[in-house]
């Protein structure tokens, strides 16, 4: 494929990586996005960043835990060539409960077992009991008396991707244009060979399909808590997982609530979250609240991603839902293999959805 102009529209998650990977391939990209460069107001900033696609077994279809444990390999190498250090880490992630939610472990473990019977080659859980529990995460084993170990899962810090991936960018030669809102009906489409559109909950104008799906985060510095890997309670009401990231700082979250309202983090949720940390590790009491974040994540019906085209040369790429850090790399080749060789056979695999033009896809 010979140089093409690119526009990219959204410097979130999939706008920068698209960026990065298109512009090591020699094209010219120019991407647009509506914040300053630290875009706060993502849901890239605000997320924890966890990538473990078992442990969301639960929550979704075989196809992104399979695009998951793709992505894992390829955040691994894109990561080891980023001139900036970017926190990653895949120690496996842990499952816990308190023993009177039992049944429902039970019925996560089920879950488990069926995705593992659908997605065979992938590893397998770990069953631990309190002394295997102990062995990995010492601090636990004192108020849980079993767990889950999902191995080779882990996660990423996105602030710092975020920012590597724009030092990296700006390297190749791509060109930012900050606190720029693009509106797809007016946007000079013709100046480019191709546009991408990455806007996230941003493409709603365009797309009234699209929602948003409020998550409630919460950041803390705990110096007395020492969790190595990211860790879930499963409970029947308040589930909610701790990432661990650099220097004891970790994520709290998340909520998840059908609304688009993005105002900041309710005093329930913040209750909450901060309660069941609590129960999880006593070290969270002394712990510092850094931030307090929402945010909404780009969602469609199915909760599944989706790519389109909506006019020749405008492509979309949207619908990451929860998954986004989770699935990117796997999205962003897909996207690749399609521009590049003109082949579906990523999205085949991956069971994408590649919507063809069509009138009502069409802006
Ligand atoms: C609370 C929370 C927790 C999460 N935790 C995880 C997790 O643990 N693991 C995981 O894999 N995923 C997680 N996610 C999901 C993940 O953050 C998203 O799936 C991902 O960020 C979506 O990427 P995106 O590039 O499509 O959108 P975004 O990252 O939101 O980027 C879209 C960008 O487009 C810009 N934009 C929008 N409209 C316009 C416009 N009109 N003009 C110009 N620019 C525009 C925005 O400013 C933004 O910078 C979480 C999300 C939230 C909210």
């Amino acid at each position: 494929m010979k140089s093409q102009s690119i526009a990219i529209l959204g410097a979130g998650l999939l706008g920068r990586l698209l960026a990065l990977e298109l512009a090591k391939l020699g094209h010219q990209i120019t991407v647009f996005e509506r914040q300053a460069p630290q875009v706060k107001e993502s849901a890239a900033y605000v997320a924890a960043s966890m990538l473990a696609p078992l442990a969301e077994s639960v929550a979704t279809e075989a196809n992104i835990v399979e695009m998951g444990y793709y992505s894992l390999n390829r955040w691994a190498s894109i990561i080891e060539t980023l001139q900036k250090e970017v926190y990653f880490q895949r120690q496996g992630s842990l499952l816990v409960w308190h023993h009177q939610d039992q049944s429902t472990a039970k019925h996560f473990s089920s879950q488990l077992q069926k995705m593992g019977l659908k997605l065979s080659h992938l590893p397998k859980p770990q069953y631990l009991n309190q002394q295997q529990l102990s062995a990995l995460e010492p601090h636990l084993s004192k108020q849980f008396l079993e767990g889950i170990y999902l191995p080779e899962e882990g996660q990423i810090d996105n602030r710092e991707l975020l920012d590597a991936l724009l030092f990296e960018t700006e390297e190749l030669g791509v060109v930012y244009h900050w606190q720029t809102f693009i509106d797809l009906k007016t946007f000079a489409i013709d100046d480019y060979d191709e546009v991408i559109d990455c806007r996230g909950l941003g493409s709603k104008p365009d797309y009234a399909e699209l929602r948003g799906v409020r998550g409630e985060v919460l950041r803390v510095y705990a110096p007395e808590v020492n969790l190595s890997r990211p860790t879930r309670l499963i409970h029947p009401k308040y589930p909610l997982y701790i990432a661990p990231k650099r220097d004891h700082v970790y994520v709290i979250g998340a909520t998840e609530v059908e609304s688009e309202d993005d105002s900041p983090i309710s005093v329930r949720s913040t209750l909450e979250l901060l309660s069941a940390a609590y129960t999880v590790h006593s070290g969270f009491a002394e712990a510092r609240i850094i931030e307090a974040n929402a945010q909404c994540r780009p969602s469609f019906k199915n909760n599944l991603p989706k790519i389109w085209r909506s006019h020749p040369h405008i492509l979309h790429i949207n619908g990451l839902y929860r998954h986004g850090f989770l699935i990117a790399p796997a999205i962003v080749d897909t996207v690749l293999e399609m521009l590049t060789n003109n082949s579906q056979s990523l999205a085949q695999q991956f069971e994408i959805p590649l919507l063809e033009m069509s009138h009502e896809n069409i802006c």
